[in-house]
């Protein structure tokens, strides 16, 4: 992914991103891969921009500087935990632990494009959620 693909702008003294080019999401400087689209200010079109809505504060809408996955592997929150029973019909795992009694998606090549992925510079993994409790 090259840098040239979105704009970042000053907008009271803040770098905002301003446009984006790409289909994937980007990794957002709080951390998060992209999981939302946000309005840009007014002067700047209304433009549907990436966004996160776990953190919603001034981060989620700035990209980070994106770094080489490449080896990577991300776990879901929810690894070796047991799913509960009473929404085990909402198990809604597409990484493979789908009908497991508990979640084994412990090492899946990371990806922006993980549900909720979240990229961890300091751990030895990044976290995604795998659907194994469903999406309510
Ligand atoms: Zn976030
Ligand atoms: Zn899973
Ligand atoms: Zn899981």
């Amino acid at each position: 992914m090259s840098e040239k693909e979105y704009i970042i702008k000053e907008i009271d003294g803040e770098l905002k991103v301003i446009e984006w080019k790409e289909k994937n999401p980007p990794l957002m400087q709080c951390g998060h891969a992209a999981n939302a689209l946000w309005q840009s200010p007014k002067e700047f079109g209304n433009k549907d921009i990436w966004s996160c809505v776990i953190c919603d504060g001034k981060e989620s809408h700035v990209i980070a500087k994106q770094p080489d996955l490449e080896g990577r592997t991300a776990r879901c929150t929810y690894f070796g935990k047991k799913k509960p029973r009473r929404r085990y019909a909402n198990d809604e795992c597409n990484y493979g632990c789908r009908g497991k009694l508990i979640c084994q998606c412990g090492a899946i090549k990371s990806s922006f494009e993980l549900p909720f992925f979240e990229y961890r510079p300091n751990e030895p993994q990044d976290e995604f959620y795998c659907g194994c409790f469903g999406w309510d």
